[in-house]
């Protein structure tokens, strides 16, 4: 059905941050498939693992016991501080597991019916109830009826946060991306998530992190959290875990890692040895290569060369991000530059109407963020002299 416009060109394979059309013209890939071939295309590591799986095993169901899911459930925990997992198939599966588990949070301490904070200019996915906490009308028109059961505030705004809390309501728990992909890379004061923590803690509300975009190495550390020294009780990860295979996942700790019981949720094809085995390969190429390190330095070198090549550009409002997250807001809409990108060999994004948004893969070189810079320098300061 047609659910995209598509850009006019196909790949037909790819190589590191490189790929390749049905023309064999040869293109940069700034994008990584929005934030999920974090190592590149056609990873060796991930592609020998999932040849040697697909021939051993595939798929048994989670009515038994799977050693890769368990290994790759321990190893999410050691790197996030969380305790247990659910394993789906996306980011919007991850967000409805944390949904779900704020809904039963609630309903313990006997809350009929209960409410989940989320932001303005979020985004947590298509599915109904995703749709619904997702913060633009546009995602949502068509689709009334809603789902019952959320408060929306303005990102960033940690007053409003409080607000709620003093007046009476059946709040539950916090939804929140740390760093807004979707709604332009949106990067918070640094007190924010800090904030948001305290507030919880005092009321005895979940901190829901969705860290779908931002997890997994992105924003130069393993999870945008761990820039500030909290635990959130909740986490969900999808995007880059899988490198390509799709999986998700909802971490949890403290009473938030008890509440979904056999019955209470389940899945089909979440946490397969096919997709954990892909995870794993996943999570072991980014240790033994260092990339966490790496996208801090690459990303560090991309917005320090935006800065020298654009800042005083008329019509460049900001240049932001963590890590290997990068925005540029202009001062008009400029999607087209998507287009123009491509025509030079260049995958980029543009959200948010006017935001250039950049997601390249955690083993971008620095001679390749070089190309970046450049190629995108000259693209928006022509754009923009136009
Ligand atoms: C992409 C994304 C989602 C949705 O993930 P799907 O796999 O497309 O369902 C949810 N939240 C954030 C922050 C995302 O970037």
């Amino acid at each position: 059905m047609s659910t995209y416009t598509r850009l006019p060109v196909r790949f037909e394979r790819g190589e590191g941050i490189w790929l390749w059309d049905t023309e064999g013209r040869q293109y940069l890939d700034a994008l990584s498939g929005i934030a999920v071939c974090a190592l590149g295309h056609a990873h060796p590591g991930v592609a020998q693992a999932l040849a040697e799986q697909a021939r051993r095993l595939v798929h048994t169901s989670n009515l038994y016991g799977i050693d890769l899911q368990e290994q790759l459930a321990d190893r999410l925990c050691k790197i996030s501080g969380m305790e247990r997992v659910f394993f789906c198939n996306s980011g919007a599966e991850a967000n409805e597991a944390a949904i779900k588990i704020a809904r039963l949070y609630g309903h313990g301490r006997d809350i009929t019916c209960p409410a989940i904070i989320v932001m303005e200019n979020s985004f947590h996915g298509r599915t109904m109830a995703t749709l619904t906490a997702t913060g633009n009308r546009k995602v949502q028109a068509g689709f009334e009826p809603l789902v019952r059961g959320f408060i929306r505030v303005p990102f960033n705004d940690l007053e409003a946060i409080r607000t709620i809390a003093t007046t009476k309501s059946d709040a539950v728990a916090v939804l929140v991306e740390p760093i807004q992909g979707e709604g332009g890379i949106n990067v918070p004061d640094e007190n924010y998530l800090a904030g948001i923590r305290s507030i919880c803690d005092e009321q005895g509300w979940l901190m829901m992190l969705d860290e779908i975009q931002t997890g997994i190495g992105r924003t130069g550390n393993w999870f945008a959290f761990q820039h500030e020294s909290l635990l959130p009780d909740v986490v969900t990860v999808a995007k880059a875990l899988g490198n390509g295979v799709p999986i998700g996942a909802c971490l949890a700790r403290g009473s938030a890692a008890e509440c979904l019981q056999p019955g209470s949720h389940g899945t089909t094809f979440g946490g397969n040895p096919l997709s954990a085995r892909a995870a794993l390969a996943v999570l072991d190429a980014i240790e033994s290569d260092d990339l966490v390190a790496n996208a801090r330095a690459i990303g560090q070198q991309l917005l320090e060369g935006f800065r020298n090549s654009l800042s005083d550009t008329a019509g460049v409002t900001d240049i932001r991000g963590s890590g290997l997250m990068i925005g540029i807001e202009l001062d008009r809409p400029c999607g087209e530059l998507v287009r123009r990108a491509l025509e030079r060999g260049l995958l980029i994004n543009v959200t948010a109407d006017r935001v250039v948004r950049l997601l390249p893969p955690l083993v971008t070189t620095d001679h390749q963020a070089e190309i970046i810079i450049e190629k995108v320098s000259d693209l928006v300061s022509e754009f923009l002299a136009e």
